[in-house]
């Protein structure tokens, strides 16, 4: 709990003296309700696009937030550091980073024409001064964080704070001798994540993830559940199987496939381009007909495309596909001159046999027989067409995002999918920078080894975004205990018409600050109604009311935000009520 010196706090927590307004109108620019509360609210405001400032009400409930990173971050044993936003070039060639990282990296020059970076993570700048400062095991293992701004150059920034182009993260990196030592490190950290996040009241989820440009071999993301999130999770109904849908293995069909029985037979299909108009024409179901999708190669020639053929009823995983060799990364898609180079037809009208560049098929797309698919020819399409009878060259591949009712890969039960935001992320990098970086110390026999490292994010900024996310009403916002921005708000109603109202919400707000409880206190001239809503939009836990009726006989009035009923109660118990409702 904040505590300060009541007088010290007095004149922040009037809202007749606090300068910032709430609106009713929902802002047209916000998609989302967290973005749209955030700015009726008066939490933040938009300067430029993805970039916004926090405003005092906002900032309370951001402090909250870091101050419970930081706890559980010390009481882990992480050490703090700060290091600066801007990174020189040379260490993002050192790491060859320069040339992978692609438009989000924003690159500056100073006045000397010296490239820098805006760092979008800090990888390269604590493996520095890790092989500056770190020269024995014996200083090991140690895990350094901080809680600082990044900027990533995001091609969409969106949804306010939740994807923002300059956000606060809290990273964190740990050094490590030897594999077990890395693998305990890394379990701390999901333990302290699943300390913070179960703090912050949040329901959440750890799942397997993808590691990204980041890289490294074991990775997971700790997601936040709200029907907006931008990331499917899957589960398994039977064990504790979790992961983002980009590394949830899609396992191959069980069983043969069917053997042929139909003749391959080109038929018209004029103007059907897509997989629904397919079925319709043909009365066929769509796992019978296949897509065919051509993506960018990472090479010339025919290289220059990769076919990748996935069910007509099934979703490309950019992810798993952009891992694929030969298939450029990020994945592309090819465009249309590229598409009649390779194919001599159209999207919509593509196919398998006969094609020349490297194919991949997904593995249920190759349980298919007697399928159907586009026939490289404007207007056409095949029919009966089989593997290796049809396409003899092909790769199986897991192509596909999983379904709900997939077989989950732990080979226990059923995968169920939900959304999420992802508002951690754990991993193990092993010596993918301190390799590149020459990040030495030397092992118990005196030998040089190359240090392994882990690296764990959270971001600061985007989780109170989540919290609003998961926790609101059509009045507004609901906080979290631990992340409201005030515990109490104080609602004097007629205190201009009735002195003895003032008198006793003053005496109750000195009372209640002196008591280390954070209070708002609401003492505006303004009407009951435009009092609850503005309490009820910033989602303050707990609201007591001093109104005139109640005070004659001695009694105010309670309310959780949570709940729809008021309660009384006499009015010279307040601080223990409150004590006993907040649990202080
Ligand atoms: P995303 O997939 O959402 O783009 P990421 O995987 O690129 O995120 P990481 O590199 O894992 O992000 O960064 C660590 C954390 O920082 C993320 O888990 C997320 O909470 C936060 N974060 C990343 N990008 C943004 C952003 N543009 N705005 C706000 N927070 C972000
Ligand atoms: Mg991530």
């Amino acid at each position: 709990m904040m505590r300060a010196h009541p007088e010290a706090k007095i004149r922040v927590m009037r809202l007749s003296q606090y300068p910032i307004q709430t609106t009713k109108e929902t802002p047209a620019e916000a998609e989302i309700v967290s973005h749209q509360l955030m700015l009726r609210a008066g939490l933040i405001r938009r300067l430029a696009a993805g970039l916004y400032s926090w405003l005092p009400m906002g900032l309370r409930t951001l402090r909250k937030a870091e101050a419970i990173i930081r706890e559980e971050m010390n009481r882990a044993g992480a050490l703090e550091v700060l290091m600066p936003v801007v990174q020189p070039a040379e260490l993002w060639q050192e790491s060859g980073r320069w040339g992978k990282y692609g438009p989000e990296l924003l690159r500056l020059k100073d006045r000397h024409q010296r490239d820098f970076v805006a760092g979008p993570t800090h990888e390269e700048v604590i493996t520095d001064i890790a092989r500056r400062e770190l020269k024995s095991y014996r200083q090991l293992p140690v895990n350094f964080y901080q809680v600082q701004t990044k900027f990533r150059d995001e091609i969409r920034p969106r949804f306010g704070v939740m994807r923002a182009r300059e956000f606060i993260m809290k990273d964190a990196y740990s050094f490590h001798a030897d594999e077990p030592s890395l693998q305990a490190g890394y379990r701390l950290m999901h333990e302290t994540y699943t300390r913070i996040f179960t703090r912050m009241g949040l329901n959440f989820r750890a799942v397997r993830a993808d590691s990204g440009p980041i890289g490294g071999d074991v990775s997971q993301e700790f997601h936040v559940l709200a029907s907006s999130g931008e990331d499917a999770i899957v589960f398994s109904d039977t064990d504790g199987y979790a992961a983002n849908i980009e590394a949830a293995e899609a396992r191959a069909p069980e069983g043969e496939r069917p053997a042929p029985s139909a003749p391959l037979q080109k038929v018209p299909t004029p103007g059907t381009k897509t997989i629904e108009a397919i079925v319709k024409l043909l009365g066929v179901p769509p796992q019978r007909c296949l897509k065919t999708l051509l993506v960018e190669g990472d090479g010339e020639g025919d290289a220059a495309v990769v076919a990748l053929v996935i069910r007509g009823d099934h979703e490309l995983n950019a992810t798993k596909a952009q891992h694929l060799p030969g298939v450029a990364s990020p994945l592309r898609m090819a465009g249309a001159e590229r598409i009649h180079e390779a194919t001599g037809a159209e999207a919509g009208f593509i196919g398998p046999v006969d094609l020349k560049c490297r194919i991949y098929a997904d593995h249920s797309a190759l349980a298919a027989a007697d399928f159907i698919c586009g026939a490289n020819e404007k207007d056409m399409h095949l029919t009966g067409v089989n593997w290796d009878r049809d396409v003899r060259s092909y790769v199986a591949a897991d192509l596909r995002n999983v379904v709900e009712g997939d077989p989950s890969p732990s080979g226990q039960g059923r995968l169920k999918l939900a959304r999420g935001i992802e508002v951690g992320h754990i991993f193990q990098l092993g010596r993918k920078y301190s390799d590149a970086l020459k990040a030495l110390v030397l092992d118990e026999s005196g030998r040089e080894v190359t240090l392994l490292m882990g690296c764990y994010g959270i971001g600061v900024t985007r989780v109170v975004a989540a919290a609003i996310e998961q926790n609101h009403d059509e009045r507004g916002i609901i906080w979290p205990e631990p992340l409201a921005p005030f515990q109490v708000v104080l609602v004097s109603l007629g205190a201009q018409k009735t002195p003895q109202v003032r008198v006793a919400a003053d005496r109750l707000y000195g009372e209640l600050t002196a008591a280390g409880i954070e209070v708002l206190y609401d003492d505006r001239d303004a009407r009951p109604g435009v009092k609850f809503a503005d309490a009820e939009l910033l989602g303050i836990p707990h609201r007591l009311v001093v109104a005139e009726r109640g005070l004659a006989a001695g009694r105010l009035e309670y309310r959780h935000r949570r709940e729809s009923e008021s309660v009384d109660f006499p009015a010279d118990e307040a601080l223990n009520f409150l004590r006993a409702r907040i649990g202080c």
